[in-house]
């Protein structure tokens, strides 16, 4: 990706401050019939304050740019390239003391199913409070009163502190979980299908507080799902990945409303508008590309319905088509595209 492209995936609208910048990120997976290049090249920055949403199909390397970040990737998972600079100092490069110190403090994460992120024999107050004082030279008392003004803040009694999980219903403890990931008021949060698990109407509580507390506090969230119509109500811009690549990126209302990839399209389209009228719901036919030997050209070509001349063996640049939408896809790159 050329300099240009990177910056300008940059220059959003507005007073845009950069909080993070990641840069031609690049993860493989060994495997044993190869390399798996799970995350390609993938340059995108978040703005101070600014929710950015990161969607696309499992597999497609969302929540593997999520551990990236955290430095929390695992063999035979491997960063073999990029940067990924947080005002100025690249997380890539930290030594072990410094990552431990970056955590929480600078980056926190919510991960998918708060059963499995919290600990299932310490009550939530404890978890909260050891957060806390891994971080921070004060007293037992103090984290305690600071835990329960977390619950607090979260919509939890804070007479639930001594609570076990497994004594809070599904809603609450992602909240206790968000909690956690509040209690040192990082900058950046790293949202990674945080209410998948839940039913719809806890979802939208759960959404509902997020927003207030980002109003609130106003961190930056990196907020990664597969469920679109939810990342277009929460997301300032949203980033598609396909393959371990970004695909399209724009800010949100304008990748709505006119969506340029095919892919984006057929993400669109798979989902339930969580308001306005029902409308007959379409898939995206095939599946996900062996990122083993991916496919020739755009790897969305063989799932691709307006394939055409260089799709099969031509790679399509990230390119900014619109203003602050940017599109990897020969239809709108080429003049042979926009004649299609
Ligand atoms: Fe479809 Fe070609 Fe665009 Fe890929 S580059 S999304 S195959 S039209």
């Amino acid at each position: 990706m050329s300099t240009d492209v990177k910056r300008g995936i940059r220059a959003v609208p507005g007073n845009f401050v950069p909080l993070i910048e990641i840069d031609n990120l690049q993860v493989e997976y060994l495997a044993g019939r190869g390399s798996v290049r799970a995350v390609d090249g993938v340059s995108f920055s978040i703005g101070k304050g600014e929710v950015v949403g990161l969607a696309g199909e499992s597999g497609s390397g969302k929540s593997t740019i999520a551990q990236a970040i955290m430095r929390i990737l695992q063999p035979p998972a491997i960063i073999t390239g990029g940067k990924v600079l947080i005002e100025g100092k690249d997380v890539l490069q930290m030594s072990d003391k410094q990552i431990r110190d970056f955590r929480w403090d600078e980056v926190s994460m919510v991960f998918q199913s708060a059963m499995n992120s919290l600990n299932p024999v310490m009550t939530v107050g404890d978890q909260i409070i050891d957060a806390i004082l891994a971080h921070r030279k004060i007293s037992e008392q103090q984290a305690r009163e600071q835990a329960k003004e977390m619950l607090r803040i979260v919509g939890i009694e804070a007479d639930r502190i001594d609570s076990y999980p497994h004594q809070l219903s599904g809603g609450m403890r992602q909240r206790a979980v968000i909690a956690i990931a509040l209690a040192l008021q990082p900058p950046l949060m790293i949202m990674d299908e945080p209410t998948t698990a839940l039913d719809v109407v806890v979802q939208r509580e759960i959404l509902a507080k997020i927003t207030e507390l980002r109003e609130q506090f106003g961190f930056s969230i990196l907020f990664i799902t597969h469920d679109m119509s939810l990342l277009v109500e929460i997301s300032d811009r949203i980033a598609i990945m396909y393959g371990g690549e970004i695909v399209e990126m724009a800010p949100s209302r304008e990748l709505f409303e006119n969506p340029l990839h095919p892919y984006t399209q057929g993400l669109m389209a798979s989902f339930p508008a969580l308001t306005g009228p029902r409308k007959r719901l379409e898939g995206i036919p095939g599946s996900p590309p062996d990122l083993i030997s991916p496919p020739s050209g755009c790897r969305f070509h063989p799932r691709c319905p307006h394939r055409f001349g260089p799709c099969d063996s031509i790679h399509p640049p990230l390119i900014e088509v619109r203003p602050n939408h940017f599109v990897a896809c020969h239809l709108h790159t080429t003049p042979e595209g926009s004649a299609q």
